[in-house]
């Protein structure tokens, strides 16, 4: 196990090699730690900007047992890491956060609503379905329309269905590849909000001020933060990040995806344990990031402050959007995030810009 705290010019290992990966690199080095990031593309937009590049698959095991050996910490950028990788990290010794029990729990949509409602996390109704059969069950139990999701690897609204009628939960369950699905209560929301927070090895939290949020397609176009909050609403949303940074007895930064339901309750929809697109406004909206404060976190460093010192608005640039980046690089209220990736594919994240404006 890693000397914590991590002193400067340690390596910090990083599964996964994308914009997050890149972010979070980017952060650790100006705090003068190495990086060495394990990615399946030798050309990865966190590679770039890294000292080493591990390139194999996550479940490699002579790539792991090469971060093994020459990284401190690992963390991951992505919660769909294969959880035999990260166990099998553990086994040789290495620190990796967060820990396996949070990428467990947000790896499966029923694991993760389970474990949210026994933490005291509202979330809606859901139940597990694993043949035609039981979710025809499970869509009449839930009442239809309700929306059924696989359980495992979906992403940016991937891998979901709305079921208009019980009926029609079989041949749903078939289109979503016949594999365990949730079925899932339609939240009836007003706004789509996110808290990012923060839990050190010490145990100490910081959470940020809350993030509103805009899907387009089941991507994130648009965030607005600090959102327009009252405070009874801002302190639900602490309570509710206390609780899951509790319960997974959690290092690192984790993003919770809230929905405000118009009685002003909140209802967490889901957790990534990773930093989050949600939160890329603290960049140039708040005293410290979220990729800053998730370095910090895994290095065993105190936690920084998490206070807004701007309004931002974070507009992601998909596909081809990247290209306008000099107009933007002329907006003086514009900071540009640009990831680096070689291809524009239409929807493909591409970089983001935070506008900002006074407080
Ligand atoms: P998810 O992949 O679970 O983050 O869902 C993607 C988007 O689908 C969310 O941001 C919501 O806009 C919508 N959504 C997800 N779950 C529900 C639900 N139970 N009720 C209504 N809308 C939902």
């Amino acid at each position: 196990m890693a000397d914590l705290p991590l002193q400067p010019g340690s390596m910090i290992g990083i599964l996964g090699g994308g914009q997050l990966g890149r972010m979070l690199a980017l952060a650790a080095g100006r705090l003068g730690f190495d990086v060495v990031v394990l990615e399946r593309e030798a050309d990865s937009p966190a590679g770039r900007v890294c000292a080493h590049t591990i390139v194999a698959a996550y479940d490699d095991a002579a790539a792991l047992a090469a971060l093994a050996a020459v990284a401190d910490v690992v963390t991951y950028e992505f919660e769909n890491v294969p959880a035999a990788a990260v166990a099998s990290l553990v086994g040789m010794g290495v620190d990796v956060a967060p820990g396996p029990l949070a990428l467990a729990v947000a790896q499966d949509r029923f694991e993760e609503k389970t474990f949210l409602n026994a933490n005291g996390a509202p979330t809606v109704a859901f139940a597990a379905a694993d043949s035609p059969e039981a979710a025809v069950d499970a869509v009449a139990r839930i009442g239809a329309p309700a929306l059924m999701k696989t359980r495992r690897d979906g992403y940016d609204g991937k891998g979901q269905r709305w079921v208009e009628h019980a009926a029609d939960a079989a041949r749903v369950f078939a289109e979503l590849g016949s594999v365990p699905v949730i079925v899932e209560a339609p939240a009836d929301f007003v706004r789509e909000l996110s808290v990012i927070a923060a839990r050190g090895r010490d145990g100490a939290t910081a959470v940020y001020p809350l993030a509103e949020n805009h899907h387009e397609h089941g991507i994130l176009r648009r965030s607005l933060a600090p959102a327009r909050a009252a405070p009874a609403l801002t302190e639900q949303a602490e309570r509710i990040a206390a609780r899951i940074l509790a319960g997974l007895d959690y290092v690192g930064v984790i993003g919770i995806e809230l929905f405000e339901l118009s009685d002003g309750r909140l209802l967490v929809n889901e957790i990534a344990p990773r930093v989050h697109n949600t939160g890329h406004w603290t960049q140039d909206g708040c005293e410290v990031d979220q990729f800053e404060q998730h370095i910090r976190a895994v290095a065993g460093w105190p936690l920084g402050p998490t206070r807004a010192i701007a309004q931002v608005e974070m507009l992601n640039l998909l596909g081809d959007e990247a290209d306008t980046w000099s107009k933007l690089a002329a907006e003086p209220e514009t900071r540009l995030h640009l990831y680096g990736k070689r291809a524009a594919k239409p929807g493909r994240k591409m970089g983001h810009v935070n506008k900002v404006r006074p407080l």
